[in-house]
């Protein structure tokens, strides 16, 4: 199968999925959207309300920020794909359980095994946690990390901004770095290789920037 044909079929697999209970409260699957050679992929935690109605990632208030803020970098929304950890939402949009994650996290290998991006960011701690278990987004936030052979940048969640307003610049910095580093990843060479099925129990992390650690204990 050609990558649209993959991404086609996990479209189907995660519409009639019902590998978890979110299936039961869901009114639409929300597989993600973009097309299937983009460079960039954007992982959110999982679809809410709007979502949910609609059966496409990130059409709320937290869609609108990010639609922002790639706007900020020239970027679309239709250069990029953008899916979310957990293909169903949550009941009141609470957060996802480990055996949610779990069942979805094949979903998301074989969706970035068939676009192998150049680069991925995580938005929120539960997609950073899918390729980096350990770490706090506070202490990486926006420090582009290789782990085995995938370049990860984690930065916080859109929708932490709405509820946070010291956040929303700080979210507004990182991604003005963003071309940056999908540059430098580019001209280094730092991408490319396709990460396993399972996730490694313990990632070899390999920092492509020093950044200073900040202490910060909300997210
Ligand atoms: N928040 C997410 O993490 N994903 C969405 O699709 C929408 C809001």
């Amino acid at each position: 199968m050609n990558p649209e044909e993959v991404l086609k079929q996990v479209a189907l697999e995660v519409s009639g999925c019902t590998r978890c209970n979110l299936h039961f409260s869901r009114k639409l699957a929300v597989p993600g959207e973009g097309p299937a050679n983009a460079d960039i992929m954007f992982i959110g935690e999982g679809p809410g309300f709007y979502e949910n109605e609609q059966g496409r990632p990130f059409v709320g208030a937290a869609g609108k920020f990010l639609d922002e803020l790639l706007a900020n970098i020239k970027m679309k929304r239709s250069d990029v794909f953008i899916c979310n950890v957990v293909k169903c939402r949550p009941p009141g949009n609470r957060d996802p359980l480990p055996d949610e994650l779990a069942s979805c996290s094949e979903y998301l290998n074989r969706q970035i095994q068939a676009i192998n991006p150049k680069v991925i960011v995580t938005l929120g701690r539960y997609s950073m946690a899918h390729f980096l278990p350990n770490a706090r987004i506070s202490d990486i936030h926006v420090q582009a990390t290789n782990v085995k052979g995938r370049l990860i940048v984690a930065m916080y969640h859109p929708a932490a901004a709405l509820h946070q307003k010291s956040l929303k610049t700080t979210i507004e910095e990182d991604f003005a770095r963003l071309p940056n580093l999908i540059a430098k990843a580019i001209q280094n060479g730092v991408y490319g290789k396709p990460i396993p099925d399972q996730a490694p129990e313990q990632p070899e992390l390999i920092p492509t920037e020093k950044k200073e650690p900040k202490q910060l204990s909300l997210f």
